[in-house]
């Protein structure tokens, strides 16, 4: 056999012949064309040259096969090319599963997507147990499922309820949770790895049946059941099939083929071929580029800090702090006394306990944590974290002290809500020094980071801080210091006209139904509920003095009364004892403009956003709109939207607006800069 591109071939003393991927040019093994192309020769050869078996396994220390290269996904053209793509690489994996010798995928890594299609085509798949292998098909969240015969394969081994569970939620699982499913034959400490791939290849282990309950699901009477509950479980999931068709398409396509003969690996790619096209498949692959984008921001910059110091330990510090920690940095939280800090430090065992179950990572992500209330981590810290009151010469004051402390290498970083960057940094000798770090409410939950800089701010502190915010596993995203910033400015926008619609009479309940239609993760009411009316009375406060507008009503009178939403039981909803929101029936018909009300005031405060330089382009803008507020993913984010309905239309549209509403629809003059 001769030298091939991205694959290495050795045969050992056994004559069981190791096949090695390691894409050339790359820092992960994906599988494109010509990474496949070469497969198949090779495995063309493979019978002739006798091996005792067949080991694949990886070069990479990035993990053993990332999936399919999704860059080839954005050039398919039709829907006859997409089948083609798909059918090229299920007669691959068939020829890997047809050889007559053992085969093994020795899993060590992230084995992902068409990595773990491949290796269902051998007969045993042996993993590491360590805490970065993770094994999934996550196909659906690029608005598609398994096309390279994930799909038929899957539920072969280990039966259609099980397999379903991976691939519907396209979940990531570890190595002991595969074994356990019957995924993988053994998970395994590094030490045994290669001895139990070649253990299944000299012994005589057959490979995994299906045991009778396993089978089951699959048998035609049972399978009209299975069928109802999986789209039931799917729909109690809030997944629209119109929005997401992925999952549903997958329940269909087993369904049809139940059996697994060969028919099923035809109708598999026909089924992820019409998926494939769909305008959502193409935006949630747009959104995994965006995601990917953020990650690039962070790229070549040196910045590495190892001690985080955050001072002021409430909601927001308090859980800044918790998740520096968890992510392997020292933490000192400082406030003014322990008892501030110490509710902090339980909320963070709680996080530990919930994200790494067990208690020795647990115990050491506390021993990275210390409280700080003298605030002897100044000295030290490489960054910092001022995360106190929104009060301005609260700010200042500790500003000014931080800079004449701390290193002189130290980032100096603010997660003000609304403080300009540059009144803070008047006090400061060095203004350059000052940058905001914004994160969002729940910060575990919450992927965005604003990362904020006024003019004054040194672009180099900028990189550090956008480095940092990708070392602890965020989305950053820079952004330029005005009221608002980028996330909540717009997102307020929204929430200030489904408000001003409560005032006009339509019920909460009508309002949110609207928004989750179009694709929110939730209604604004309830949003509003969720984060407080306090907050957003005063951010809404903030927003109108700067931009103008008027403060709605309803807002005020419950601020007023002291129903604050879900943390007072009582809000625009009334809470159950779960924290629920009580939400009445959607009676009645809705008016014809609810939806272009609230999102037209959306799209025109994104353009606001960028003709103003807030963000730098609209793509990062979109990745801000998804990853920050949850905007529908399967539309690509708002620009992404308002492209696809045409950007003369959406003009029309606030005109319209405008003329019935007033000027807050009045279309921003930077819609010329979106074509
Ligand atoms: P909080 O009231 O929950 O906590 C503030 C903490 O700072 C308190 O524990 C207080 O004791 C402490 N503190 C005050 N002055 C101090 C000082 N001089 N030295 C040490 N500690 C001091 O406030 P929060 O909601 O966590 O907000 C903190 C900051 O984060 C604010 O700037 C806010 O705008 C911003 N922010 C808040 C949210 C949110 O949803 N709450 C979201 C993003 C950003």
């Amino acid at each position: 056999m001769s030298d091939y591109k991205h694959w290495k071939l050795d045969t050992d003393e056994n004559k069981i012949l190791w096949l090695t991927i390691d894409r050339q040019d790359s820092k992960v093994n994906s599988l494109n064309d010509e990474v496949l192309s070469e497969f198949n020769t090779i495995l063309d050869h493979i019978p002739s040259q006798k091996p005792a078996g067949v080991v694949i396994r990886s070069a990479k220390k990035s993990g053993f096969i990332a999936g399919a290269d999704i860059e080839q996904f954005v050039q398919i053209k039709d829907i006859n090319e997409a089948i083609s793509l798909l059918r090229k690489g299920q007669k691959v994996f068939d020829k890997l599963e047809r050889l007559p010798v053992k085969t093994v995928a020795m899993i060590k890594g992230f084995c992902m997507g068409g990595g773990t299609e491949l290796s269902l085509a051998c007969k045993y798949r042996v993993a590491l147990d360590d805490d970065s292998t993770r094994i999934g098909l996550p196909e659906v969240k690029l608005g598609i499922h398994p096309g390279w015969g994930g799909s038929v394969r899957l539920p072969r081994l280990i039966g259609a309820v099980k397999a379903m569970s991976v691939m519907l939620p396209g979940s990531a699982i570890r190595a002991k949770a595969a074994q356990r499913m019957g995924m993988v034959d053994a998970a395994v400490p590094e030490r045994h790895l290669e001895r139990a791939a070649v253990s299944y290849i000299l012994g005589k282990t057959p490979p995994r049946q299906l045991s009778f309950s396993e089978k089951l699901p699959s048998f035609p009477l049972v399978r009209s059941f299975v069928v109802n509950m999986l789209n039931k479980q799917l729909r109690a999931k809030k997944v629209n099939p119109t929005h997401y068709p992925a999952p549903y398409a997958l329940v269909k396509s087993w369904a049809a083929e139940a059996s697994g003969g060969e028919s099923a690996y035809i109708t598999e790619a026909n089924s992820v071929g019409e998926l494939l096209i769909t305008p959502t498949s193409r935006n949630l692959v747009k959104v995994f580029f965006l995601q990917n984008k953020l990650k690039e921001l962070a790229k070549g910059v040196s910045f590495a800090p190892k001690h985080v110091h955050v001072i002021g330990a409430g909601t927001m510090g308090g859980d800044i702090a918790a998740w520096c920690a968890l992510k392997g940095f020292t933490v000192t939280l400082q406030d003014r006394e322990p008892k501030f800090i110490a509710p902090a430090i339980k909320r963070a065992y709680k996080l530990y306990e919930k994200q790494l179950k067990e208690w020795r990572p647990v115990q050491e992500a506390m021993d990275r944590l210390t409280p700080d209330p003298e605030g002897l981590g100044v000295k030290k810290a490489d960054l910092i974290i001022e995360a106190i009151y929104e009060n301005l010469e609260a700010k200042q004051k500790l500003f000014k002290e931080l800079e004449e402390k701390a290193k002189p290498t130290a980032v100096l970083a603010s997660n003000t809500s609304s403080i300009p960057l540059a009144e803070i940094s008047t006090v400061m000798k060095d203004a350059s020094r000052l940058v905001g770090i914004h994160f969002f409410n729940p910060v575990a939950m919450m992927p965005l980071v604003e990362v904020v800089k006024s003019a004054s701010t040194d672009p180099e502190v900028v990189k550090q801080a956008i480095k940092f915010v990708s070392l602890i596993s965020k989305s950053p995203i820079p952004v330029k210091s005005s009221p608002g910033f980028l996330v909540n400015r717009v997102l307020l926008a929204y929430m200030t006209e489904a408000m001003s619609m409560l005032d006009e009479g339509v019920s909460g309940p009508m309002i949110d139904k609207a928004a989750t239609d179009f694709g929110m993760p939730m209604g604004p009411i309830e949003l509003g509920d969720t984060v407080g009316l306090d907050i957003c009375l005063s951010v809404v406060k903030n927003l109108t003095a700067a931009f103008g507008g008027t403060v709605p009503t309803t807002l005020v009178t419950y601020v007023e009364k002291g129903d604050l939403g879900k943390k007072t039981g009582r809000g625009f909803y009334a809470f159950d004892k779960a924290g629920k929101p009580i939400k009445a029936a959607v009676s009645g018909t809705a008016p014809a403009d609810l939806q272009t009300r609230m999102f037209g005031r959306m799209l025109n405060e994104c353009v606001a956003c960028l003709r103003e330089g807030v963000v730098e382009n609209t793509e990062l803008l979109d990745a801000g709109m998804i990853f920050g507020t949850g905007f529908a993913p399967f539309r690509g984010g708002p620009i992404q939207y308002a492209r696809d309905r045409g950007v003369q239309n959406i003009v029309h549209e606030l005109q319209e607006l405008a003329s019935r509403y007033g000027d807050r629809f009045k279309p921003d003059q930077g819609w010329e800069m979106v074509k």
